[in-house]
C-alpha cells in the first residue's frame, strides 16, 4: 500500500495527466478546482482517496491547478504560458556523431506537397519494400498517419493485431494510452504524425528482427525526411535503435535527447532531436507511479524543446 503521506504533487500530476480515474492524494493536500467564469474552490482532502473524474468531467471542465501550492482565492490562478523553445540538451553526442547508415538509401519521391510525397512514399513502399512485400503474416500494412506538417512526429515498433485489421497505427490498447500521453502534452492525434519501424505486423507480434528493420527501417526514415519534424519521440527499444544507430536499451537511453541526421536541408545536415521513451504497451504492462512519472518527464522536456506550454491540468480519458 503507497504511503499516502509520502506521495509527492509530482506522482498526483502524473496520475491524473495520464488518465487515472482514481488518484491516491496524501490527507491535508488542498485541492483545487475551477470552472471557467467562476471562482476557484478549494478542498482540504480528508479521506486519502479522490475521485479524479472529477477533473475529468465534461462540460464544463473543472480543472486542477497547481496542486500543491494553490494560490489564493483572490488571485487568479495563473495560465501556464508558452516559453520559447529551448534547444535540447543532447545528451548522447556519442550517439549522434555515428551516421545512420539507414538514412538516404530510400528518398521520398518528389511532389510538390509533403502530403503527396507521402502519398507517393506510401505506394513506392507497398511494391518495393523488401521486407513487406515478402512478409507473410499480416494482413494489411500500417504506413502511418496525421500532420504531414506536424513539429511532433511519434514513432512506434510495428502494428499489433487491431492495427493490422484496421490499417492504421496505434489504435489498440497501447494507441489509447499514446492518445493520453497526447492529449496530456496539450495535444490532439492530428496535430501530430505517429509511424511505426516495420509497416506490417510480425507473427505473433514479436520484437522485429534486425533483417525485418534493415529492410522497412529506411521508408520510415524517409517518411521523417519528408515531414521534418522539429522533435522526433521514439516510443521502446527498436525505434531507439533504429533511429539512433545505437546498440543501448530503452532504460539507458530514456529521458535524454540525442539526434539523428536526416539527410541534407539547404546544403547542411539536417539534424532533428530525438527523445526515447518507453513505449505505451510497456506502461501498460508496468502502469506504476514511477513508469508513468519518467514518460511524463520525458513528454515535458519534448514541450520544453518545442517551446509549447505544460499544461498543469487533468487530461480526460477522451480527451
Ligand atoms: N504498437 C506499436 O508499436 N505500434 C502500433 O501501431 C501499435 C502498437
Amino acid at each position: 500500500m503507497t504511503n499516502l503521506l509520502s506521495r509527492g504533487r509530482l506522482e498526483v500530476e502524473t496520475d491524473l495527466l495520464l488518465g487515472a480515474e482514481e488518484v491516491l492524494l496524501p490527507a491535508g493536500m488542498i485541492i483545487q478546482a475551477q470552472q471557467p467564469g467562476s471562482e476557484t474552490a478549494s478542498a482540504r482532502i480528508e479521506p486519502a482517496r479522490f475521485d479524479a473524474s472529477l477533473f475529468a468531467a465534461a462540460p464544463p471542465k473543472p480543472q486542477a491547478r497547481d496542486l500543491a501550492e494553490p494560490p489564493s482565492a483572490s488571485q487568479p490562478s495563473p495560465k501556464p504560458r508558452a516559453a520559447p523553445a529551448q534547444p535540447p540538451e543532447i545528451a548522447h553526442p556519442t550517439e549522434s556523431l555515428l551516421p545512420n547508415p539507414l538514412v538516404d538509401r530510400v528518398s521520398a519521391p518528389a511532389a510538390s506537397t509533403k502530403a503527396e510525397r507521402l502519398a507517393l512514399l506510401d505506394r513506392l513502399h507497398a511494391r518495393e519494400c523488401p521486407h513487406c512485400t515478402t512478409a507473410t503474416a499480416h494482413t494489411r500494412l500500417v504506413f502511418g498517419e496525421g500532420n504531414p506538417d506536424a513539429e511532433l512526429v511519434f514513432v512506434g515498433e510495428a502494428p499489433g493485431e487491431t492495427e493490422d485489421k484496421v490499417g492504421r497505427p496505434f489504435v489498440g490498447r497501447a494507441g489509447e494510452k499514446l492518445d493520453e500521453m497526447i492529449h496530456a502534452m496539450g495535444l490532439k492525434r492530428e496535430d501530430v504524425y505517429i509511424a511505426n519501424v516495420l509497416k506490417s505486423r510480425p507473427p505473433d507480434n514479436r520484437t522485429p528482427l534486425a533483417h525485418e528493420v534493415d529492410g522497412c527501417g529506411p521508408y520510415l526514415l524517409a517518411q521523417l525526411s519528408v515531414i521534418r519534424p522539429k522533435v522526433i519521440v521514439c516510443l521502446g527499444g527498436p525505434a531507439t535503435k533504429l533511429l539512433l544507430a545505437t546498440e543501448l536499451g530503452i532504460t539507458r537511453m530514456r529521458g535524454a535527447f540525442s539526434k539523428v541526421e536526416l539527410g541534407r536541408a539547404e546544403g547542411a545536415p539536417f539534424e532533428v532531436p530525438v527523445m526515447p521513451t518507453f513505449h505505451p504497451a510497456y506502461l501498460l504492462r508496468n502502469y506504476t507511479v514511477e513508469t508513468r512519472a519518467q514518460v511524463w518527464e520525458d513528454l515535458k522536456k519534448v514541450l520544453t524543446a518545442l517551446g509549447r506550454a505544460i499544461p498543469m491540468r487533468a487530461a480526460s480519458r477522451s480527451g
